[in-house]
């Protein structure tokens, strides 16, 4: 898109927005387009009145504690725990109540547990061989695929623990329980999409009457993508519109959508921070148990409503997770939680607003 499209597509915004003359909230799903926000800059750009919202899109953000502390116990067991490098250094919550339970998987390297960081589940594969072991698998819709492909075809002892969310529920859940967001508008992720299909998101212009855009990750993608939606708002027609057509179809990747389907049960899950949201995790059906990590090793997991108490003293992840706050509302930003020495799950990883914004941070601050 050439220079003057853009520059057109900033004054209608600016037009429009005039015309609609109140605060408008966009949330944006997605850690990535956080990432494309900040890194181009594009808050500045847009008028006073238009506010972009961060929401829960950071799949590693998300984990529940309890999840990681499990995988940690198996790491100090002797079993190796491959997963990708920023779950590597997620904390779990049980160091906080038990002096000497290592805080992460690194940690409990270092405590004489086996725990390796890998790019992908290939790579454990290679690197297993037949030792027992276990790949703790987090992600969305996007990578749930790979963990069924790879979990249908092992016959290594490799098992999986699975810590895999679906996306859909956790924007119902938000937009029935936090209704002060007063969100006008949502920017769906594209990645997911690619699985899902744009069709995922359509409940939210029908039953919540909310504008959507399904977005790419490019600066002008997302600078459509708002343009879109405050043309929707203006207009009053909430629709979904497919702005990531390159890559995202209306029914999705349906290869994908089966391999989910054969390997995996949608059901209750806990979100970290969050709390327990219906129909949100996969977890492994009955006829693979021998390859589900949390039957094979007999992993006591918390029943689903039961209350858990998984914030780390200070941090504030859980609310700004949800948009609530924002990273510089936290105390800890940039001071005891850094990139280089994260202390909570949205500092932690690439996808989470904490470790996105303190780029935004440093260079203010260089
Ligand atoms: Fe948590 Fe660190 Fe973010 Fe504060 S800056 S909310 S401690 S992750």
């Amino acid at each position: 898109m050439k220079e003057k499209d853009v520059k057109k597509i900033i004054e209608n915004i600016k037009n429009i927005s005039k015309k609609l003359d109140k605060t408008i909230n966009i949330m944006s799903f997605c850690g990535t387009h956080e990432y494309t926000i900040v890194s181009n800059g594009i808050r500045s750009l847009l008028p006073k009145n238009i506010r972009l919202i961060p929401g829960p899109g950071c799949p590693v953000c998300v984990t529940p504690a309890y999840i990681v502390d499990a995988a940690i116990q198996l790491a100090l067991k002797g079993i190796t725990v491959y997963t990708y490098g920023d779950a590597y250094k997620l904390p779990g919550i049980r160091w906080i109540r038990e002096k000497g339970f290592p805080r992460t998987l690194e940690k409990a390297v270092e405590k004489g547990g086996k725990a390796k960081p890998v790019y992908s589940i290939k790579e454990a594969l290679e690197k297993t061989g037949k030792e027992e072991s276990v790949f703790l698998a987090i992600g969305f819709e996007t990578t749930i695929p790979a963990t069924g492909i790879f979990l249908l075809k092992n016959n290594n002892s490799l098992s999986f623990l699975s810590a895999h969310r679906a996306t859909p529920p956790i924007v119902k859940f938000m937009l029935e329980t936090y209704k002060q967001h007063n969100i006008d508008g949502i920017i769906a992720p594209g990645h997911v999409s690619t699985i899902t299909g744009a069709k995922a998101w359509e409940f939210l212009p029908k039953k919540y009457n909310i504008p959507t855009v399904v977005s790419g990750f490019e600066g002008i993608d997302v600078m459509e993508s708002i343009l879109y939606i405050l043309s929707m708002i203006l207009e009053e027609k909430p629709k979904l519109i497919n702005q990531y057509w390159r890559a995202v179809r209306w029914e999705g990747n349906k290869k994908a959508q089966e391999i989910i389907n054969e390997v995996f049960t949608q059901e209750t899950a806990y979100w970290r921070g969050i709390g327990w949201i219906p129909e949100s995790g996969y977890s492994i059906k009955e006829k693979y148990s021998e390859k589900d990590a949390s039957k094979k090793y007999e992993i006591n997991l918390p029943k689903p409503f039961f209350p858990l108490e998984e914030n780390l003293p200070g941090c504030i992840c859980d609310q700004v997770t949800l948009g609530i706050k924002l990273p510089t509302d936290c105390p800890l930003f940039m001071k005891t939680c850094t990139p280089i020495s994260p202390f909570g799950p949205c500092m932690v990883s690439i996808e989470g607003s904490c470790r996105i914004w303190s780029q935004q941070y440093k260079a203010k601050t260089a």
